[in-house]
């Protein structure tokens, strides 16, 4: 699937300049366009991949390239005040050989968080194609003004998007390390899952065609109808035998049936590759039982790949989802693993966001007792006791 993806805010310049050079490490043919939109000229600066001129700074007049500060009510109204700007460098992009847009952002800060919607609703109004948003949700430990953002962007930006695929920064946060250094492996966590999930039916003509083939319309019928979505994912390293054929590490067997106990561990490694993925670490944790729809895409090299393997994996999600809307499909890749990408659409049993909305209703509230006080304070030091002093003017 061909995509046009507008990276706003840092967050979301950084995923899709990390999708750029995804799809140039796997020619994976996936980002058509890439944009990159912030008030912040120090964030565009850092960028590595994306298009000088495909970098667009608003909301100069405002606050001359020094970004919104995790407003992200100011980050909104300087996106729609510039949505012209932005929309000059979309059409300099072919859209006409694009399948989506992707906008993506970080929904704890200001830019992104407050933008993003402004610019899914503005590219919906215009345009024929899907608009999808990619939404990433701060780490529980980065405080309220984040989680209030990010639950009051999550509302706006699933109102105005055709789907909005989630991924929570909290769920993959590692101890120990630099916030940094955390950041880079995360964004490679998200544009691997990602990735996968809409190369499949990208297959370029020197690559082999898939058994049973993921085209564009079945990632776009998986995410229409709207709502929210995740990704699970899950992968084992197999060995390519460069003699010609493929031998996997775990097979272990020594001649006689061979075909029969390939054929067989190939369909199992494949179900066991698709039940941890939707039962591991989701991008947004949740239930999966109620999802509506389900996309599931098996990649490998196409001789570990097999149509009863997915079909398996198939069945087996339908009855844990009670969704009757499964598809699947493999999408061959020589790559040293095989990995199961499982896209589950309309998710509604999410504690994570239930929670989130507690906590920023709750900061919320702090933040507005503590502006009263403080206003009360103020007015205290200033007068004098016995109201003697008159002020200038
Ligand atoms: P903005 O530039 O004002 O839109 O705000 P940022 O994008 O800097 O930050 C918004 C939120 O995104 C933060 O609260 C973090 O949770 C998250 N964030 C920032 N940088 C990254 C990144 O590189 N990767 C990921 N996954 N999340 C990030």
């Amino acid at each position: 699937m061909k995509l046009a993806m507008i990276g706003f805010g840092q967050a979301g310049g950084k995923i899709v300049d990390r999708f750029l050079d995804y799809d140039d490490r796997t020619n994976s043919g996936i980002v058509r366009a890439a944009l990159a939109v912030n008030s912040a000229k120090a964030d565009l600066i850092g960028l590595e991949n994306i298009p000088q001129e495909n970098r667009v700074l608003i909301g100069q007049a405002r606050v001359k390239g020094h970004g919104v500060g995790a407003d992200n009510e100011l980050g909104a109204e300087i996106a729609e005040e510039d949505i012209d700007e932005v929309q000059n460098a979309i059409d300099q992009i072919p859209t006409h050989e694009v399948d989506a847009f992707l906008v993506v952002s970080g929904m704890g800060g200001g830019t992104g968080s407050g933008g993003a919607p402004v610019l899914a609703k503005h590219l919906k109004r215009i345009y024929t194609i899907p608009v999808y948003g990619l939404g990433v949700l701060p780490g529980t430990d980065e405080g309220g003004i984040y989680t209030l953002n990010a639950a009051r962007s999550f509302q706006t930006f699933v109102r105005e998007v055709d789907n909005l695929l989630v991924f929570d920064n909290d769920s993959w946060r590692q101890t120990g390390e630099s916030v940094e250094g955390g950041y880079d492996q995360i964004n490679e966590e998200i544009v691997r899952r990602f990735g996968i999930l809409f190369g499949a039916g990208e297959v370029s003509g020197d690559q082999e065609v898939a058994e049973s083939v993921v085209d564009s319309s079945e990632i776009i019928n998986t995410l229409s109808g709207g709502g929210v979505s995740t990704v699970g994912f899950a992968s084992e390293d197999v060995e390519v035998n460069t003699g010609g054929g493929l031998l996997s590490r775990f097979t272990g067997d020594s001649g006689g049936n061979t075909d029969n106990l390939d054929a067989a561990n190939t369909t199992n490694r494949i179900t066991s590759l698709v039940r941890k993925a939707a039962l591991g670490r989701l991008t947004l944790p949740c239930e999966i039982e109620g999802a509506e729809r389900a996309l599931l895409v098996v990649s490998g090299p196409s001789e570990y790949l097999n149509r009863k393997g997915i079909e398996r994996g198939r069945k087996w999600l339908e009855e844990e989802t009670g969704s009757m809307e499964v598809r699947g499909g493999d999408f061959p890749r020589e790559e040293p693993e095989v990995a199961a990408a499982i896209l589950l659409s309309g998710v509604t049993n999410v504690p994570r966001i239930k929670r989130l909305q507690q906590v920023a209703i709750e900061a919320q509230d702090n933040m507005d007792d503590i502006q009263k006080e403080s206003e009360e304070n103020l007015e205290e030091l200033v007068e004098d006791d016995e109201d003697e002093l008159e002020p200038l003017f």
